[in-house]
């Protein structure tokens, strides 16, 4: 079922690089070739720029009701041929199917959500200072968006960017991610089938430098909406707001997972575990701290070490996480993992590659626990975005927050207590974008906003209806009713 090429979709058909050029795709679950793909550059870019440039007008003056009835389509679509693009993920990602589905199911619901916007995006209608005046705002798109996108949950990612984009009027043009290139062009091919017109929805192949760079320079892209790294939100942000084009940037993040002394041990170490290593740790949500209280350190230590022996490390429905996405990103984490023993963190488990018969050839690391970590340590600071995390021991509540808020960045925090009272305060004085009591350090449901504080973003938040303020420019419109009293 799966082509050996994945080529561009730009103005409603396939096409190649212009140069020709092609990169391939590696199966993480063995190092084989999955398929090779468009290898885009500055002139592919500005081919679909172009083509979302043409499209929009027409897009934007298609109603919001209708726009939305199209998108529907297209959820129905991600409905019915949800086994196809499962299998898509899980071979993009080798994580196993019964994940990817959950995935399609996610990216589902989210388009539902925003294919049923297209029937309020609200404005506001209010009262003005002046008799026989009215005062409103209403919605408008900003044209092209540019929507860059990360590899860890494919399907996902697509649907998170492209759903509000559209809606709310813009044409879009998408630089997939290049680990993950079969997902989004068979978005391309369902876009197709349910008769969104040619050019309002452009999926470009490539890598970042190359492909991505020339889309955040473009001066007719309207918005870039990016989920990556915070290095790369960084850059984007620097060139992109030269030009003060609108930006929304969902980056990385450091995640706090805290067990207080009256926490039920056997919840929190469950929420641990899949916090930590779900999806391979490859999630800007994942619990990469646990800071637990003194009392229960020791006996919570054994329980999580017992129960990571027995995780499952592979790609099937049984398995409890697959390979993380490349080698390079497992080099990277080998690396942080020997530097930080250099230092002095004790290796509680794991810390090395998989590379049994089953696992030959695959991106896999053992899920990997640490401790004896100074909070000031570069591995303390950075995202690994791997099965990694690391114990940090803490007398109480004061210092237990004070060192989940102690960190560059501030997406997610999670707490275990059976306090009210530790409860409410940590959701209010942890400085993160998502609080969550007795369970997991998650991301935020396809109809609610999400987004994170100092390196974690610029302060957008999507998806949600907060998301139509990034893709959208409100405008103020006042009507005068009795124009004889001006
Ligand atoms: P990455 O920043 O390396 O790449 C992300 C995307 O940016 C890719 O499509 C890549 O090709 C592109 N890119 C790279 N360099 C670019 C450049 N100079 N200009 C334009 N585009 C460029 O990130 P990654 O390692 O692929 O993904 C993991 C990161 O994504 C983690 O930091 C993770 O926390 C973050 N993430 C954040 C969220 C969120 O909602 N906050 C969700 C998922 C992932």
């Amino acid at each position: 079922m799966l082509p050996e090429f994945i080529p561009n979709w730009i103005d409603g058909r396939e096409q190649e690089a212009a140069d020709g050029g092609r990169f391939n795709k590696l199966r993480p679950t063995n190092g084989t070739i999955l398929y090779s793909v468009a290898r885009s550059r500055a002139a592919d870019i500005h081919t679909a720029v172009a083509a979302a440039r043409r499209a929009q007008p027409a897009w934007a003056a298609t109603p919001a009701v209708q726009r939305g009835l199209l998108l529907h389509r297209l959820v129905v679509q991600l409905e019915q041929r949800r086994d196809e693009i499962a299998q898509i993920v899980a071979a993009e990602t080798g994580k196993s199917l019964k994940e990817a589905l959950a995935e399609v199911g996610g990216a589902a619901q989210c388009g539902l959500f925003y294919a049923s916007e297209g029937q309020r995006l609200y404005g506001r209608t209010t009262t003005s200072g002046t008799p026989n005046k009215y005062a409103m705002t209403v919605r408008q798109p900003i044209g092209v968006a540019g929507l860059i996108i990360a590899a860890n949950t494919p399907i996902a990612n697509v649907a998170w960017k492209i759903f509000p984009a559209l809606i709310c009027g813009n044409t879009v043009v998408l630089k997939n991610a290049e680990d993950t290139p079969g997902t989004a062009w068979f978005v391309g091919q369902l876009a197709r089938d349910c008769g969104l017109p040619s050019g309002v929805l452009n999926i470009v192949q490539g890598y970042g430098e190359e492909a991505g760079a020339p889309l955040v320079a473009h001066p007719d892209v309207g918005v870039i909406s990016f989920t990556g790294s915070t290095e790369v939100g960084r850059q984007i942000h620097r060139v992109a707001g030269e030009r003060f084009c609108r930006v929304s940037l969902e980056l990385g993040g450091k995640n706090a997972l805290v067990v207080c002394d009256d926490a039920d041990l056997e919840r929190a170490a469950r929420w641990v575990l899949l916090s930590a290593f779900s999806n391979a740790g490859q999630r800007c949500a994942s619990a990469s701290r646990v800071i637990v209280f003194d009392a229960v350190y020791d006996h919570f230590r054994t329980m999580l070490l017992e129960r990571i022996a027995r995780l499952k490390v592979g790609p099937g429905d049984d398995d409890d996480f697959g390979p993380v996405i490349n080698e390079r990103q497992l080099q990277k984490m080998l690396t942080a993992i020997e530097a930080a023993c250099a230092e002095g963190a004790r290796l509680l488990y794991g810390g090395h590659r998989l590379d049994g018969p089953e696992h030959r050839g695959g991106f896999y690391l053992a899920p990997t626990l640490l401790e004896g970590v100074d909070p000031a340590a570069e591995i303390s600071r950075c995202e690994l975005f791997g099965p990694i995390t690391i114990l940090y021991r803490v007398p109480d509540f004061a210092a237990a927050l004070a060192l989940a808020n102690d960190s560059p960045y501030g997406l997610t925090a999670a707490i275990h207590t059976r306090s009210l009272h530790r409860a409410v305060h940590f959701c209010e004085q942890v400085q993160a974008g998502v609080a969550v009591v007795n369970a997991g350090t998650y991301g935020s449901e396809p109809h609610m906003p999400f987004g994170g504080l100092r390196q974690s973003g610029n302060g957008t938040r999507e998806p949600g209806t907060e998301a139509l303020d990034v893709y959208s420019e409100l405008k103020d419109i006042y009507i005068n009713i009795d124009p004889t009293q001006l």
